[in-house]
């Protein structure tokens, strides 16, 4: 006969804290009568549940099928135990066990029922910019341990009032355990009402405003004036600034919006979207200086709606909403620290008594065949971890240079660090170091291994080779590139890389950055590049993109050979132009490269579309730019079969000066040139799927967030029955490199 009671213990492992879970068990326990109780432990949620089998089967259903939206559940173990008689349904304090490891939550936006809450003038949160519940608030941001509980929140300095707390003892309750839970009576404040800063900012004002992860610096994005003057202030030449606007309608008045866009921008996550701008948009031009895009977000804490939205009347369509740091720095958390900082650049301020203990910047993504593609990882998306799909050794995997992340891992995740910069400047690497810590603290991780990259002079590398006691463990740049896109798409088998971008480090002590390797997690060989060309001047030769056409033009034409006759080369003085010719005849100062972003560089300077550049990285998004659409043709390219094969780009070069001399528009230009990079790398592929049998293609690095070449790319291979796989949950370019160091590092460690 089987027993009327019967208990379970069950386990939940995964992203089930800060987010409802608890409450939610609660209201399922009480719908099916089950006795027992919950509780949040360091890893996870423990439940033991008591009442009729049948019951607790539909309970466990419930829980699987009806969770929490943000919820993520890794794993669940159930165990029998003997009924104890215990009456009711407690939802109990956390568990404290040092040991143990928890996912924490990104940070949420603002939920519909809060924003409710805050329009309702009838509402007790009528217009308060803290409003959350345990569906959207701060989480990444104001934790600084494990388990999550206000306690170990910057929350914790703030008591929760008579109605606050009713709130959150109520099981039925919306803010049931909402660890952020506040209202304007016991809750944070700010130093400047929302509709002042509306009015200030309508006027033309440029405020500092502290957001979730760190200031933003804010001004109307329609005024000219402003905008230039946050530039100016800012000292920030040409890169551009993100938008956000109060909701998708009001986007679609400067930008196109197609329906993967729009998910995205709606998405808990609210990252900076990429969307083409429209022709006619009344935005200012200083916000994004000769760009077709442009990166907007909606609003995704109460104090942003409210800035967005106001009954004023006031023509504030949207904001440029960016970064407050100066140049290069680090984003500002603190105020203290906002008001020194910051005091050059803002008329105003509007910071708040919460504390970050977290900086972390705004997310960029940009869709791609559906789905959006993570350019810069950081606010909504950190810390969530990848799951590799099997348990690794504890690494910390330093990460590269420019857009720096870096990556722990724990178990069978890997815990990629929010966007921290570039690594540059000291203020950077404490940023560096102190999330390191922080990460290191929160997620119980102890390295057994360092993972670097091959550049002696990274201050990431140099980090590394300073850790005393720790095996350490250096992987190419673009291996890890390539490593990077395989973990993300569980790959183990070998595959073909395609490594294309900027710079990275070769084993031959060369810039490379047109790579083709054959690789897996546990080495590469390198099979084809392109050819070399001399970079003179090191640095220098990035932020003047002519001289690299200098040196494919002599590699072309014979080292006589100068200048293109193109109006902007008259520009550059001659003897400039000649000390340049030198250095690369003599070799003077000079580095071989085989960069494809050098390439891009020096055939957008040979169009004379730019020569010089403010980042990386623009002048090749200018080659994008202007490229038509529609164009099939190429231009001829060689391979020469030594080891490794070179692609010798020279037939190209001689047909892209013809077109040049004969004033061919640069949009045909650019576009012929974009499709010769991909039906060099179907090409290539295809010769490597000869000798090597393998069908897999990984295309990764920083030159593939070309959508232009990436569409091509992508097509040219599958149309040649190739399986190929592009990154979606970190980015193609240098910000992804940590996790590929992070499974490459592991794979080799456990090999020696
Ligand atoms: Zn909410
Ligand atoms: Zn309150
Ligand atoms: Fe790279």
């Amino acid at each position: 006969m089987p027993p009327v009671t019967a208990r379970k213990q069950i386990r939940l492992r995964g992203i089930v804290q800060g987010i409802g879970f608890r409450p939610f068990v609660y209201r399922l326990a009480r719908r099916y009568q089950l006795h027992g109780h919950v509780r949040n432990t360091a890893e996870g949620l423990l439940m033991e549940v008591e009442g009729a089998p049948h019951t607790i089967e539909q309970f466990l259903q419930g829980v699987a099928n009806e969770h929490p939206p943000f919820a993520q559940i890794e794993e669940t173990v159930v165990t029998e135990l003997e009924p104890t008689g215990e009456t009711g349904f407690a939802v109990r304090q956390s568990l404290d066990e040092k040991a143990q490891f928890a996912l924490v939550s990104p940070d949420l936006a603002t939920c519909e029922d809060c924003r409710r809450d805050f329009a309702n003038p009838q509402n007790r949160r009528y217009a308060y910019p803290f409003t959350n519940c345990t569906n959207c608030g701060p989480r990444y941001t104001i934790i600084y341990d494990v388990p999550y509980d206000r306690a170990v929140t910057t929350m914790a300095a703030f008591r929760m009032c008579p109605a606050c707390q009713a709130e959150y003892d109520d099981p039925d309750n919306r803010r049931f355990h909402a660890q952020p839970n506040a209202c304007p009576v016991c809750g944070p404040t700010v130093t400047l009402p929302p509709v002042a800063a509306r009015s200030l900012l309508a006027a033309g004002r440029i405020l500092a405003i502290k957001g979730l992860g760190g200031f933003q610096l804010a001004c109307d994005a329609e005024n000219d004036a402003a905008v230039r003057q946050l530039r100016e202030r800012k000292r920030r030449s040409d890169k551009p600034f993100a938008l956000m606007a109060s909701g998708v309608a009001a986007i679609e008045q400067f930008c196109v919006v197609s329906a993967a866009d729009r998910q995205a921008l709606e998405s808990p996550q609210r990252p900076i979207v990429i969307l083409p701008r429209r022709p006619n948009a009344r935005i200012a031009a200083a916000v994004a200086p000769d760009n077709p895009t442009l990166g907007v977000m909606l609003p995704y804490t109460p104090l942003h709606h409210l800035l967005l939205s106001g009954a004023d009347g006031l023509p504030l369509h949207a904001l440029v909403m960016t970064s407050g740091n100066l140049s290069e720095e680090p984003i500002v958390i603190r105020n203290d620290e906002a008001r020194e900082r910051l005091a050059a650049v803002a008329d105003g301020f509007l910071c708040h008594n919460r504390d970050i203990y977290m900086r972390v910047d705004d997310s960029v993504v940009r869709t791609f065949e559906g789905r959006p593609r993570v350019l810069r990882r950081a606010r909504g998306f950190a810390p969530y971890p990848i799951d590799l799909g099997n348990s690794m050794t504890e690494v910390l995997a330093c990460g590269g240079e420019l857009k720096n992340t870096f990556c722990l891992t724990k178990g069978r995740y890997a815990l990629l660090s929010q966007h921290i910069g570039d690594l540059e400047n000291y203020e950077t690497l404490e940023f560096f170091r102190e999330t390191l810590e922080q990460m290191k603290k929160l997620f119980r991780v102890e390295p057994r291994v360092v993972v670097h990259d091959l550049h002696p002079n990274y201050l990431s590398t140099r980090y590394a080779l300073d850790l005393d006691g720790l095996p350490k463990i250096g992987v190419q740049h673009h291996h890890a590139h390539i490593g990077a896109c395989m973990a993300e798409n569980h790959l183990r088998e070998k595959v073909i890389g395609v490594g294309f971008d900027g710079t990275g480090y070769g084993t031959d002590g060369q810039i490379w950055g047109g790579e083709f390797l054959i690789a897996d997690l546990a080495g590469f060989e390198r099979r084809a590049h392109f050819r070399y060309v001399p970079l003179a001047g090191g640095d220098q030769a990035i932020r003047e993109p002519w001289r690299v056409a200098l040196s494919y033009l002599m590699d072309t034409f014979g080292p006589q050979h100068s200048s293109p006759d193109v109006p902007l080369w008259n520009t550059i003085p001659v003897k400039r132009l000649q000390m340049v010719q030198t250095m690369i005849r003599r070799g003077v100062n000079t580095v071989q490269t085989s960069s494809c972003g050098r390439l891009f560089d020096a055939v957008a300077a040979l169009l004379g579309l730019r020569l010089e550049v403010n980042f990386e990285g623009q002048a090749a998004i200018q080659l994008e730019t202007v490229a038509h659409p529609g164009r099939d043709d190429h231009y001829a390219f060689e391979m020469e079969m030594s080891d490794p094969w070179q692609v010798d780009m020279r037939p190209a070069i001689r047909e892209i000066v013809a077109d040049v001399e004969r004033r061919t528009p640069a949009g045909a230009v650019s576009a012929r040139f974009h499709n010769t990079i991909a039906a060099v790398i179907v090409e290539v592929c295809q010769r490597l799927r000869i000798s090597e049998r393998l069908n897999r293609v990984c295309l990764s690095g920083g030159t593939f967030q070309n959508v232009y070449l990436l569409t091509r790319a992508v097509a040219g291979l599958r149309r040649h029955g190739f399986e190929v796989f592009v990154h979606s949950e970190v980015p193609p370019n240098d910000g992804g490199l940590s996790l590929g160091q992070a499974v490459i590092g592991n794979c080799l460690f456990h090999v020696a």
